[in-house]
């Protein structure tokens, strides 16, 4: 008895402590801010993507300001065309940023390779009161160093070498013009710090920092990542950090930046990583986990919103169907768990529906429409053209009837089993299919016979004409139902005869079956 009660009079005191120690972190930025900085180093992925939308829900629900930051200080890795792409990808999705390399903004420039006086100007501080230092060693005493470690079975480590170098030996070597990189002397953090996902953290539970002095600035007078970083969400007055939780290692690194430039950092919170529905890591090689990919397939960008947010917690109600608007309200940081966040692809077409339906029915019918009827007619080009199959009016009857429950994407129209939508079937395939039963001719010349007499063309009650027909004469259903199915589609499979039927028209499908009448009297294939 005694120790669940012990246990949840700490959960209690831990609690006060994280509301005290947030509520101070957050008064302390007068506005929310929040970035999104990635590298440019490819394609956005869905984990960078969710980033960014988390980034961008919390920014909105609190009326603060999303910021792009392009960190781009590595030359080595930069990609061409890398930070376009991304700008337009996110402009796809519609988390656009407040301001940006593009859009601009106050606390500018947006791409940090534009920001080099500044990091200069602070690694001079850092230098100035002894946070820092210059480091002569040259790339073959690295890599010895690196080789002793991996004897030794442990991982690299600098020894620090140039930290007790004395001001008259960095003088000298400066005047020599002896290449350096400037570092910084770590200490393992002693306090803990607060994370909003993770709770409390300190540097032990992230991990400690074995690699000895980090470098902030590199030979060729770039900032690495971790001084770049931190320098920049100061100047941008960033508030909040959302980020992977790759980064929760490099969190100590950054704090005892803050700490030596006498700074308050903003308020942490690490992302679960984002992984296969089997839990294993997402990976490069992976087509599907490009935005670009889903942009291709056609997918609507809120369904690929929803995809993330379905399995990322952070909602308190389901995110199904929503779009980036009205998640807005629905975000909450504090819902968000550290346990991964399994994909489940099975999910994205039933999301892609919804929002298909919900634009359909309200003020993006007309664009579907024309949108379904230049899919149609560059994918079937002259089997198409000056079809009626392209009247607006006739897509819009398709789109009704497959909007319901048989399509989630509008590509899904274009199946096999849709076919007969759009084209007339291949007579010679269709006769060759009907010869296989001598029963053909009677029950489609009798089918033809019934029709003409149905008064309302709808899938009741040709259904009921047709099994009524079908028993009378004493057919098996199944190869009455493949023979007129094959008529009217050539196809062994689709949606139920008398539901084709409804969606051709009356005139339409007597037409079809009375070819099909007429091709088997025209002999043998
Ligand atoms: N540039 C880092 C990235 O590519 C950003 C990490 C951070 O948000 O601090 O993801």
């Amino acid at each position: 008895m005694a120790l669940p009660m012990r246990k949840s009079r700490l959960f209690y005191s831990l609690g006060i402590y994280f509301k005290f120690h947030l509520k101070l972190r957050v008064s302390y930025h007068d506005s929310v801010r929040v970035r999104f900085a990635p590298s440019p180093t490819g394609m956005l992925h869905l984990g960078g993507l969710r980033t960014a939308l988390f980034n961008y829900l919390f920014a909105k629900s609190k009326n603060g300001n999303f910021v792009l930051r392009i960190e781009d200080t590595d030359q080595t890795r930069k990609v061409p065309k890398a930070v376009e792409k991304l700008e337009d990808v996110l402009q796809w999705t519609g988390i656009v940023p407040d301001e940006s390399p593009t859009v601009g903004g106050p606390y500018g420039p947006y791409l940090q390779s534009e920001r080099r006086s500044l990091y200069e100007k602070s690694v001079e501080t850092l230098l100035k009161s002894g946070h820092c230092y210059h480091c002569f060693c040259t790339e073959r005493r690295l890599e010895m160093l690196r080789k002793d470690a991996a004897k030794r079975g442990e991982p690299p480590r600098y020894d620090n070498k140039c930290r007790y170098l004395t001001e008259e030996e960095v003088n000298e070597n400066l005047e020599q013009n002896i290449q350096s990189v400037i570092r910084f002397k770590y200490e393992p953090l002693e306090s803990a710090w607060t994370d909003l996902v993770y709770g409390l953290m300190h540097e032990k539970s992230v991990g400690e920092s074995l690699e000895g002095d980090f470098i902030v600035m590199k030979t060729d007078g770039f900032p690495t990542y971790h001084f770049a970083n931190v320098v920049d969400d100061h100047y941008m007055k960033i508030s909040h950090v959302l980020r992977g939780e790759e980064w929760t290692i490099s969190t100590p690194k950054h704090l005892q930046m803050y700490k030596a430039f006498g700074w308050e950092p903003p308020a942490y919170a690490h992302l679960p990583l984002i992984v296969n529905s089997d839990g294993t890591k997402l990976s490069k090689r992976q087509g599907d986990i490009t935005v670009e990919y889903f942009r291709e397939q056609n997918y609507d960008p809120n369904a690929i919103l929803n995809y993330l947010t379905t399995v990322s917690g952070a909602f308190k109600e389901s995110t199904e169907g929503k779009t980036l608007g009205e998640m807005i309200s629905m975000f909450s940081l504090d819902n968000v768990t550290s346990h991964p966040a399994r994909l489940q692809p099975e999910k994205l077409k039933p999301l892609n529906g919804h929002h298909l339906r919900r634009q359909f029915h309200g003020e993006q019918k007309q664009q579907i429409v024309n949108k379904t009827q230049e899919m149609v007619q560059k994918h079937y080009m002259e089997r198409v053209a000056n079809s009626h199959v392209l009247d607006l009016s006739y897509i819009e009857h398709i789109l009704t009837w497959a909007l319901v429950s048989r399509i989630s994407h509008l590509e899904d129209l274009l199946s096999n089993s849709l076919n007969f939508i759009w084209v007339i079937p291949d007579q010679e395939k269709v006769k060759s299919a009907l010869f296989k039963d001598k029963n053909s001719e009677t029950m489609i010349k009798g089918t033809i016979d019934k029709l003409n007499i149905v008064h309302t063309f709808k899938e009741a009650p040709l259904k009921e004409t047709l099994m009524c027909f079908c028993k009378e004469q004493g057919f098996k259903t199944k190869h009455y139902m493949t023979a007129l199915r094959n008529c009217l589609s050539e196809q062994k499979e689709g949606p139920p005869v008398a539901e084709m039927m409804e969606m051709l028209g009356k005139q339409e499908t007597l037409k079809r079956l009375q070819s099909a009448s007429d091709s088997l009297n025209t002999g043998q294939t």
